[in-house]
């Protein structure tokens, strides 16, 4: 598809040829040069390239830097505030030409550039029929919102390597026109919830146009009436996006508000939005006339998907419906991401008849036989129909997210496969990475820059570039580290001092908030969302050990958190509460901040910023987790219970475990052994090795752990690593043709 799309970025006009001049003629070239100027950055404002690129970030905030921050780093706002005349002098003023012109050139290469890319030898079969890439939620960029979370953020980045990679794929979701929820708390520490409605025309997003130039929209039938979605695209380098939003005319006003909000509604909203992304999602594909050669079902939620392909084919073939359901499984690949039975999308058959009752009588099957292909037990009529069990059954392939998860899912799906041993059932794991240009703090690029092989960016889901960390200068790098730090507090003393002023706290707390934390101190991060099995609170579990330790005269700890519970999750909205109310206990003394509404700008700060990335999870629950691998990016180092990726991770001295990878049936027993655990590998390894310093103030020990950190698992966790993976072992498989194991169902 990459040769054809229709809807590429114009080219900006090439610098017109001399005209006569009916006016003088100097005036003339500054304008011709004000316009191609605008032009070139907005061409570099409408490809979501410029969101892994440190670089031109620094080239929008100079144009505005105040702007730039109150705009959410949204370069089309800011853009549209500018008129050429402006947007040239203020280059002037700041010496902006070449960068622009740099940094326009170097998109443009990337983007005509695909021939010498790692896809180009390794994935050629795609070529011609890309990989299809469905997910509920991307998270690309703050400024972008349209994602909650880990999901949202781990699709951002696997379509931003596949892009790096030249892995020929495109993405499919959803455009929610209030994304997920801003999070405030009030002066109890009560959350609230405020939805925001995104001006389209402020994101780079245009109408996807079918071949002959049309814009496309999809209608989908229902029992009940028809549901609409036009199509939206968006660029993110070599990768085309497409998101469905049903906010059309033609759509009843209840329909209209389907795609607004994410996970915002209930089990009927949900299968509607579902239908939209699985269904839609295929038609749109077909509207646009990208045949993709394979359909990669990222979580379950588009599992419906690979059903309006089953009717593409019998449309187009002729085939029968198991020979066609065959043929498309052998072209789909699943991941799965829920650890927890009760986690997985289940609808009453009612509401699959309604949704897809239209689609059954074109496949030609009965319901009893639809219903079936998404119970474990197709014959029993309790089981409601789940999509996970959908998607695997629909699918040549699955996959779990990190070695550990996919024990516990083989275990958890076994009964699909009753006449198979548990090592026998065909989930396999390929564990998460994070996309490494996005979350690499510039400073620490440049590190890197200076001291890996020239080039070493392009093997940076390989080991050899990183075995470099190991001859760089203690001092520098710690240096580097420190200089993040700082920038870490700074933002949190800003939006802290912030927090306080609005929700109307006393000045002297407003005052206070603007010198809080100390980067002499050794500081701990927790970002994440506040659901109860990640157990923010456990380093709270006793409150004098805890003061003992942040009030070590000689080697205190300070505290950031941040996160968000989900707007239904009373439990974990008690959590954030809780915590917002003991850290005005005056035995914590000013240690521990909270930042209001993490996303993935907060997310970077902490993660570019801290000394320790702390993770407690209730093992097995933390399917992968991926903040801690942006850690490692940037020399900080995971403190975090053997779950998720950190299980296979840890070495003994590339950071620090909480526990020995063990669960007890009970809860509480567990919760209280974790958190004696995380008490004794902080009073006796973290706080001893960050405030071991040698004659010229450096943490030997420390910095390196950093290094090992850096080298063992920076790019093992790269989505780099993780796109290659599921290249060779899923989408090169899958769109070969290569037939696959049937006889799982
Ligand atoms: C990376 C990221 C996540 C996922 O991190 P976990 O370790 O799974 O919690 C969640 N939210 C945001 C905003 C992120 O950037």
């Amino acid at each position: 598809m990459t040769e054809r799309t229709p809807a590429e970025p114009t080219p900006p006009p090439p610098p017109a040829p001399p005209v006569p001049p009916p006016v003088p003629e100097v005036e003339i070239v500054s304008e011709m040069t004000a316009q191609a100027l605008f032009d070139k950055c907005e061409t570099l404002a409408r490809n979501l390239w410029w969101t892994w690129h440190p670089e031109v970030h620094s080239l929008f905030r100079d144009l505005d830097p105040i702007r730039w921050r109150q705009l959410d780093h949204n370069p089309i706002a800011l853009l549209r505030e500018f008129t050429p005349e402006r947007l040239a002098a203020r280059a002037s003023e700041m010496v902006l030409h070449s960068r622009i012109n740099y940094h326009y050139r170097r998109l443009k290469e990337y983007l005509s550039d695909r021939r010498r890319t790692w896809g180009k030898t390794h994935a050629n079969i795609l070529g011609a029929l890309p990989a299809a890439y469905f997910s509920a939620e991307f998270g690309i960029h703050e400024s972008v919102p349209i994602y909650s979370g880990g999901l949202g953020v781990l699709s951002g980045d696997h379509i931003k390597s596949a892009s790096g990679l030249g892995v020929p794929l495109v993405g499919v979701g959803l455009f929610y026109s209030q994304g997920y929820f801003k999070q405030q708390l009030d002066l109890n520490g009560w959350q609230s919830e405020e939805y925001l409605e995104t001006h389209v025309e402020n994101l780079a997003m245009e109408p996807a146009k079918d071949p002959t130039g049309r814009p496309v929209t999809v209608q989908i039938d229902t029992r009940n009436g028809r549901l609409l979605a036009k199509v939206w695209q968006l660029h993110v380098g070599r990768v085309e996006l497409y998101l469905l939003d049903c906010n059309v005319e033609g759509n009843r006003p209840e329909d209209r508000e389907l795609t607004s909000r994410l996970y915002g509604g209930d089990d009927r909203i949900r299968i509607r939005q579902e239908l939209v992304l699985g269904v839609g999602g295929v038609k749109a594909l077909h509207a646009l006339g990208i045949t993709p050669g394979v359909y990669h079902l990222n979580e379950g939620h588009s599992a419906f998907a690979p059903l309006e392909v089953i009717r593409e084919r019998m449309q187009d073939d002729g085939q029968p419906f198991d020979g066609a359901l065959r043929t498309v499984a052998s072209q789909t690949v699943f991941t799965t991401h829920t650890p927890v039975p009760a986690g997985h999308d289940r609808f009453h058959g009612g509401l699959v008849e309604e949704h897809l009752g239209p689609l059954r009588d074109q496949l030609g099957i009965s319901y009893e036989q639809l219903m079936g292909l998404g119970r474990v037990d197709p014959q029993n009529p309790n089981e409601p129909f789940c999509m996970t069990v959908l998607a695997l059954k629909v699918s040549r392939k699955a996959n779990s997210v990190s070695q550990l998860h996919g024990r516990i899912t083989r275990r958890m799906w076994a009964h699909l496969w009753p006449w198979r041993e548990e090592e026998e059932i065909p989930i396999g794991h390929i564990t998460n990475g994070v996309h490494i240009p996005s979350w690499l703090a510039w400073q620490m690029r440049q590190l890197y820059d200076r001291h890996f092989p020239e080039g070493w960016i392009y093997g940076m889901g390989e080991p050899e570039p990183w075995q470099n960390i190991h001859h760089v200068d203690p001092g520098e790098l710690w240096e580097t580290h420190n200089s993040l730090k700082n920038l870490l507090l700074a933002f949190v003393r800003r939006r802290v001092s912030r927090q306080c002023r609005r929700r109307g706290e006393p000045d002297d707390v407003v005052e206070a908030a603007r010198n809080l934390l100390n980067p002499a101190i050794l500081t701990i991060g927790f970002g994440r969302r506040f659901a109860t099995y990640k157990r923010a609170t456990l380093i709270f579990s006793d409150r004098d050990r805890l003061a003992a330790l942040l009030n070590n005269p000689e080697r205190p700890v300070q505290l950031i958190f941040a996160g968000k519970a989900h707007p239904k999750d009373e439990p974990g909205k008690r959590l954030i509460q809780n915590l917002a109310n003991m850290r005005r206990d005056p035995c914590f003394k000013d240690r521990i901040a909270f930042l209001e509404d993490y996303d993935i700008n907060v997310c970077r700060h902490m993660i570019q910023g801290v000394d320790v990335w702390l993770n407690n999870p209730r093992r097995p629950l933390e399917a992968s987790g991926t903040s801690g691998q942006k850690v490692v990016l940037n020399g900080g180092l995971n403190l975090s219970i053997l779950d998720g990726w950190w299980a296979e991770a840890y070495d003994g001295s590339n950071g620090f475990a909480i526990g020995k990878g063990r669960s007890h049936v009970n809860d509480e027993i567990t919760d209280l052994r974790d958190a004696k655990s995380l008490y004794e590998v902080l009073e006796k390894e973290v706080v001893p090795t960050f405030y071991d310093r040698d004659a010229d103030g450096l943490p030997k020990r420390w910095i390196e752990l950093m290094m090992n950190s850096i080298s063992t698992l920076a790019w093992r966790f790269s989505a780099h690593r993780m796109v290659m993976d599921y290249t060779r072992t899923m989408y090169v498989p899958a769109a070969g043709g290569v037939s696959c194991d049937m006889d799982r169902r």
